[in-house]
């Protein structure tokens, strides 16, 4: 068990001020939201990455609980620590594989990512071993050049592919590399060769279930690319791949970032603020310490730009942001030890959204939830 799923147990063992506060209800009605928008195709919730950092187990058991389709993950790690968790649903590990995991994945009823027919053959033999059917998705690579068989081998692969006795393959599947892009030529590129190779099942007849290829920006951009699955990760957690994007399907996020006021001191002139003494001030100025820093994820990157909000009003970090402590600027205004610090949602008027933090740190809004560490408590409501 990690800290995260320690904390998970009871709301009144968190002692840290610096925590996230997930609400399942969001995250379970953009599922829902995203399932009505693609029926009757089916969903992959994905899961990677500690849930895109709202806390891999407890989100996927909120996916079993309102029966989702599909869960994928990236690591075999993640897959093996949701089934030691009771997770039945079937689970995808997008990844690459290596040939020693190949008998973990099997042995847990777990979905492999296949991308290669020397990897199948590996698949195929170790299937026989253990004496139990092997579950696979066929990779093809569009248009990203990472795993997957290039789309112009892809008929040979998925002839082959269908020969092996002790494996099943249960689907088919790529990955875009820009479907969050206004410009959707390259999108439409990727999805004319994946249309080609399932031109090629259909002449062969090979009869693949799931044929998947939209993440987010796809599901809100594509609607066209649904086929039998999609898989959403970001949409999920309510929040939208890029600013430009169309919202075609309504959803919220679900994790409001906070902390506490733990120190208040004036500060005067020429007594700078912070690790290089980066920013002081010209007069003197009313500034209190919060206990978060970059070993949280509250990236160091965004130093001299960020703001947080206390007491209804948004206030600027100030100096350098260092490992566990920033100072926030409130000028002529009143705080006190322990006053709710929003580091990123909303206190219901005011709000700092995810993008907003990625813009300061110069980053993707996947970058900021991915990159809050396991040390601040998620709780859960
Ligand atoms: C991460 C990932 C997704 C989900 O992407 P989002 O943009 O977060 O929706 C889907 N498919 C694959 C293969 C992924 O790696």
């Amino acid at each position: 068990m990690n800290i995260t799923d320690q904390i998970q147990i009871s709301t009144t063992e968190v002692i840290r001020p610096t925590h996230l506060e997930i609400d399942l209800d969001k995250i379970k009605q953009n599922y829902l939201a995203i399932k009505q928008h693609v029926f009757p195709s089916k969903v992959m919730a994905v899961l990677k990455a500690n849930a895109y950092g709202h806390g891999l187990v407890r989100i996927a058991k909120l996916m079993q609980e309102i029966e989702a389709d599909y869960l994928g993950v990236a690591v075999l790690e993640e897959a093996i620590l949701l089934r030691e968790s009771g997770i039945t649903l079937p689970i995808l590990v997008m990844g690459g594989i290596l040939g020693n995991q190949i008998p973990l994945f099997i042995k847990n009823d777990l979905t492999i990512t296949a991308s290669s027919i020397s990897k199948l053959e590996q698949i195929e033999e170790a299937a026989i071993e253990l004496g139990k059917k092997a579950l696979v998705h066929l990779k093809i690579d569009t248009g990203l050049e990472r795993i997957g068989v290039h789309y112009y081998n892809a008929e040979e692969f998925v002839k082959r592919a269908a020969k092996f006795e002790n494996i099943i393959i249960e689907g088919i599947y790529s990955h875009l590399a820009s479907s969050e892009s206004q410009d959707k030529s390259y999108t439409n590129l990727q999805i004319e060769r994946f249309e080609n190779i399932l031109a090629v099942l259909e002449k062969f007849s090979i009869e693949i279930k799931l044929k998947h290829i939209s993440n987010s920006g796809a599901i809100l951009q594509h609607p066209n690319t649904n086929y039998d699955m999609v898989r959403p990760g970001l949409i999920l957690f309510g929040v939208y791949p890029s600013s430009g994007i169309t919202k075609r399907v309504n959803v919220q996020p679900a994790l409001n970032w906070k902390s506490r006021v733990v120190y208040f001191k004036v500060i005067k002139p020429e007594h700078p603020v912070g690790y290089g003494s980066t920013w002081q001030t010209d007069e003197n100025t009313r500034a209190v310490t919060i206990p978060v820093g970059y070993g949280d994820g509250y990236f160091r990157k965004m130093s001299h730009q960020a703001e947080v909000i206390i007491r209804g009003k948004r206030y600027p970090v100030i100096g350098t942001i260092s490992m566990d402590q920033i100072v926030i600027n409130i000028g002529n205004d009143s705080a006190y030890n322990d006053d709710e610090v929003i580091l990123l949602g909303s206190d219901g008027n005011v709000s700092i959204a995810c993008e907003e933090l990625a813009s300061w740190a110069d980053t993707i809004p996947y970058e900021i939830l991915t990159n809050i560490n396991t040390r601040v408590p998620r709780i859960y409501k």
